[in-house]
């Protein structure tokens, strides 16, 4: 029995599965990704090769976590390895290693670390993403990477706004019920609604319909 059936059959005791569990690790990932693929005959989880250097449970966690979206079933108690799991997830951030920094994200940092963590956040990795007007910003824990859509490039009182939501997701983390993520809890939009400037949702709101109507007509 390897690692996957156990940790299949610890997160659904009682459950039966005639299908064969197989793991495999493989280089072309991105650190700490995994997936699952599954036909009639398996179900093959494919884990990054840093999974390797882990403990049994912490994959038996991320392989449980795995497969509760794979079966859709939410009726299971949680288990050591899958808490276990969560909270190495929630805290990555906190430890990953910082290797990318663009300097006018860097510079916004540290004006909202200033204002608002007392400079006391640690820098993450600060990228530029694509010029994109839905997901304006983006906090990922596996590489303690902020990302910030370029359409905010040369507008720092709006840049700084992104920045502080995308450090509070790095500050908060997220809590998981079982059923769901939640990336905005309560502590979350407290501190959020501290943000000093007061009309900058509105400001935010106008600055995109601007650009989204510059950008139709294509200046
Ligand atoms: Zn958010």
């Amino acid at each position: 029995m390897n690692i996957a059936e156990e940790a299949f059959k610890e997160l659904y005791p009682g459950k039966t599965e005639n299908r064969e569990f197989r793991i495999s690790y493989s280089s072309k990932f991105k650190p700490l990704n995994a997936n699952v693929k599954y036909t009639q005959n398996y179900i093959h989880f494919f884990l990054s090769r840093d999974w390797q250097e882990f403990s049994d449970d912490l994959k038996k966690g991320l392989i449980q976590h795995l497969l509760v979206k794979v079966f859709r079933d939410y009726k299971y108690e949680k288990t050591m390895e899958l808490d276990l799991y969560e909270k190495f997830v929630s805290n990555l951030g906190r430890y990953a290693k910082i290797d990318k920094t663009d300097p006018e994200l860097e510079e916004s940092f540290n004006r909202v670390n200033t204002e608002y963590f007392d400079g006391e956040m640690e820098k993450p990795n600060l990228v530029w993403g694509s010029s994109a007007f839905r997901k304006l910003g983006h906090y990922e824990y596996a590489t303690n990477t902020v990302l910030v859509s370029s359409v905010f490039k040369g507008e720092n009182e709006l840049l700084d706004y992104i920045m502080y939501h995308e450090l509070l997701h790095k500050k908060h983390g997220h809590r998981n019920t079982g059923k769901r993520t939640i990336h905005h809890t309560k502590a979350f939009k407290e501190e959020e609604a501290l943000y000093k400037v007061k009309d900058v949702e509105k400001k935010l709101k106008t600055f995109l319909r601007k650009k989204r109507f510059r950008n139709l007509l294509g200046f």
